[in-house]
Order: structure tokens, then C-alpha cells, then sequence
């Protein structure tokens, strides 16, 4: 199959392996007019085939995300089948079992150099705890992940996040925010 080479004007390569989640956060972008769009989804063999036929740069990594992305089936699979040249940066929730996943695929797969963290975890205080997230994050990040917190400032959890980032901060993990742009409330927040 012929590459599929990114032109330089892109600056984000998004791999939604299923639009499944297990959280049900309440201003889901994944959620459409008749609910969530989980049916179908590619098999590991074909996102493997398909995104090793990627030709990106060094400072563009392919990131793997959803939905919630380790609910595909084949996740360890993908991670690590992709070709080794490619970079690949993994948006998650991380509520799966990273004890399984840490013996399924090496920290060195999912890092790269960049200014920020290649696993990217992000907390929705509406429906996930702040207290075992550090945790996982931190266990993760004690054997080599190179991992890091993000969390949206929605209207609605503004002052939350920035208190689980200050906490988040005191026990050596980094934790961004990201500006919410949408309709809150009848006021769109954009730039
Ligand atoms: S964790 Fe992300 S994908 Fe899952 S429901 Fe919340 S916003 Fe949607």
C-alpha cells in the first residue's frame, strides 16, 4: 500500500481507535444527537497496517485516543506492531489495569523527545477521583512512562482543576490545563 505522507501544514495526527468509553462525562464531544457511536471499529491488524503506511515528522506523532483507547481489544497489540520510527503519543483516562498493561508494552514505545509528557491523562473531576489517578500516574511514571495529567477548564470545574493541578504539582507529576472553547451556559468561550 502506498504511504500516506502528512503535508507540513498539519500539525495533529488523531487515531480514534473506538468512540467507546467507560467514563460518561457530561460534556462528551463523543457523544452525538443519538448517543455514543461505538459499533464498529477496526481490527488491530488493519490500524496496524493502516498507520505504519504513515510518513510523519520527528515533532508530529501519531496519537492513539478515542473514546477511551485502551478499550480496543487489540490495544497492546497496536502499540506495539506500529513501526519503531513512528512516534505515537497515547490520549486516556487510564482507568484500566496499568499493572497488565506496564508487562504488555515497554516505556520506551510510547516516548519521544517533546516538551511535554507522551502519555497524556486526562481528568474530568465529574467523573473520575483525583486521589488513585495520582497514583497510577505516579507508579507509571516510577517505572518509566513518560506520563503527565491534563485537565480542561470548563466553566463548570475551572476551580477543581486547578486545585487537583496544585496537588498534582506537590507530588512531582506534571499536570497542564488545557482553555475550554465551546458553549457554556449560552457564551461561547473561543479565542
Ligand atoms: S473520559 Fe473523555 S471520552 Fe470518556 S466520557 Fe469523558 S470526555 Fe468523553
Amino acid at each position: 500500500m502506498r504511504p500516506i505522507v502528512i503535508p507540513e501544514s498539519h500539525n495533529y495526527i488523531a487515531a480514534f481507535l473506538t468512540l467507546a468509553c467507560n467514563l460518561r462525562c457530561s460534556y462528551c464531544i463523543n457523544k452525538f444527537e443519538t448517543g455514543h457511536l461505538e459499533k464498529d471499529r477496526l481490527t488491530g491488524k488493519q490500524w496496524v497496517e493502516g498507520l505504519n503506511r504513515i510518513q510523519s515528522r520527528d515533532d508530529l506523532p501519531v496519537t492513539l485516543q478515542g473514546g477511551e483507547p485502551s478499550l480496543h481489544p487489540d490495544f497492546p497489540f497496536i502499540l506495539n506492531n506500529v513501526r519503531r520510527d513512528l512516534n505515537i503519543d497515547v490520549l486516556t483516562n487510564l482507568q484500566f489495569d496499568i499493572e497488565k498493561f506496564m508487562k504488555q508494552v515497554d516505556p520506551d514505545r510510547i516516548k519521544r523527545k517533546a516538551p511535554y509528557a507522551s502519555i497524556r491523562v486526562s481528568y474530568h473531576p465529574q467523573t473520575m477521583k483525583l486521589e488513585p489517578l495520582v497514583k497510577k500516574v505516579l507508579r507509571m511514571q516510577e517505572a518509566g512512562y513518560s506520563i503527565g495529567i491534563w485537565g480542561v477548564l470548563h466553566p463548570s470545574q475551572e476551580r477543581e482543576i486547578l486545585a487537583a493541578q496544585q496537588f498534582a504539582k506537590g507530588k512531582g507529576i506534571d499536570f497542564r490545563t488545557k482553555e475550554f472553547l465551546g458553549v457554556h451556559e449560552g457564551r461561547m468561550h473561543a479565542r
